[in-house]
């Protein structure tokens, strides 16, 4: 019999709740037996019927895999280190477009989230921040990718969700403020929480910015196509690879393909040249072999099949303009909806904002209010999911937040 310890080995180890708020108020919702309960806090899209879509070019793709794997006999083997051949060229393409990219690297990652975890960790390893700069409000995950990897964080002002005002001078003046070779997150398009995003001359300003000060940017652009267009959405990262920024683009196919579950995604290092660039790939390799060897093949192969492929890749970007095309007109009915119900806050917020959120301007007990009352499940700090709203609840949404105790 094997000798007990005197204490068990993770008696040490104390319980600790999840830091995301959503995980709370997802078991708080599922808990309530009203029927007319509704979940505004997730963030995943559902179309009009609740339904989280699989793209028809998804399901070709798919089926087009299947027959690839039986007939080649190369099933389900492992992809390269840095991902597959064919998904790492697709995407870099779709992310810069006619941008040389000699001076680019791109690896296949584990979603969005994978590629801003390797992010953290060539930081960290080589470049050595004194912190990493986040948009204030910013993705509630981001400060805790970089933390884990030990890699210090701070935010920067970015949106008064008092004012429904966008910061930007204050941005512009604290980026100023930052010493060369800080590292600093932007959300490409899409801003979550907030929705609220720069415009291509705001891009342009802050261009030159990095490039004064000598600033390195992380762009995370997780939601291509559901702001604007595929390549408007992308400006970001294009304007800052042309300018010769070197950088990072952590990039996902999560909500632009809705393959969420198949952690589907890539990082793309901008450097100076393409030696520097072998160089960072040769580093990147020996991180994530050690980390989990090879990422996920199967949203890669489908990535790959349809972007490589001239009609589901059409196919395709009918069916991200789709989602897009509600979004922005739930958008604008929401806004349109609470005026009638007396908010008299400037709504453009909403209306003229762009991708699945946005951050209304609730304190936390009228959150609690909208839960109790109203059977509205929303994010403590006001973040709405906009796609969660339909053509039939929207009004009723909007009555209960314009009735709300001020
Ligand atoms: N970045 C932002 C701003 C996000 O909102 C998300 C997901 O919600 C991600 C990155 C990560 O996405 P993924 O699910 O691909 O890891």
């Amino acid at each position: 019999m094997p000798q007990l310890l005197e204490q068990s080995a993770f008696a040490a180890i104390p319980f600790a709740p999840l830091h995301d708020q959503i995980v709370a108020v997802t078991e708080a919702f599922r808990k309530d037996p009203r029927k007319e309960k509704i979940n505004l806090s997730i963030g995943v899209y559902r179309d009009e019927q609740g339904i989280l879509p699989v793209f028809e070019s998804v399901k070709q793709a798919e089926a087009m895999i299947a027959e690839q794997e039986r007939s080649s006999g190369t099933g389900k083997a492992y992809s390269p280190i840095e991902g597959l051949p064919e998904f790492r060229e697709a995407s870099s393409k779709l992310i810069f477009g006619n941008v040389s990219r000699e001076h680019i690297v791109t690896v296949q990652t584990i979603g969005g989230s994978g590629a801003l975890t390797l992010t953290a960790i060539l930081a960290r390893e080589f470049l050595a921040p004194e912190k990493v700069y986040f948009s204030d409000p910013c993705w509630v995950n981001h400060p805790g990718i970089f933390k884990l990897q030990k890699v210090k964080t701070a935010k920067l002002p970015y949106y008064d969700a008092e004012r429904c005002k966008l910061l930007f001078d204050d941005f512009c003046s604290s980026l100023e403020r930052l010493s060369s070779g800080s590292i600093v997150l932007l959300q490409a398009s899409c801003h979550n929480p907030s929705g609220v995003d720069l415009s291509k001359q705001q891009w342009r300003t802050l261009s030159d910015l990095f490039k004064e000060n000598q600033l390195i940017p992380i762009l995370d652009l997780a939601y291509q196509g559901l702001a604007e267009s595929l390549e408007d959405d992308a400006y970001a990262a294009r304007l800052f690879a042309n300018e010769g920024i070197p950088g990072f683009v952590a990039h996902s196919f999560s909500k632009s393909m809705s393959l969420y579950g198949e952690r589907t995604g890539s990082l793309s290092i901008v450097t100076e040249s393409a030696e520097q660039a072998q160089a960072v790939m040769s580093q990147l390799k020996n991180i994530i072999r050690p980390l989990y060897s090879n990422a996920p093949i199967h949203g890669a192969k489908i990535a790959a099949t349809v972007l490589n492929d001239s009609t589901l890749s059409s196919q395709w970007q009918n069916e991200v303009g789709q989602l897009r095309t509600r979004i922005n007109g739930l958008r604008r009915l929401l806004a349109a909806e609470l005026k009638k119900n007396g908010v008299t806050d400037d709504l453009r917020y909403i209306a003229e904002g762009h991708g699945m959120f946005a951050l209304l301007k609730l304190t936390p007990q009228q959150v609690a209010q909208l839960a109790e009352k109203h059977a509205l499940y929303l994010v403590p700090d006001g973040r709405i999911c906009i796609p969660a709203l339909t053509m039939e609840n929207v009004e009723r949404v909007a009555k209960a937040i314009g009735n709300i105790d001020r």
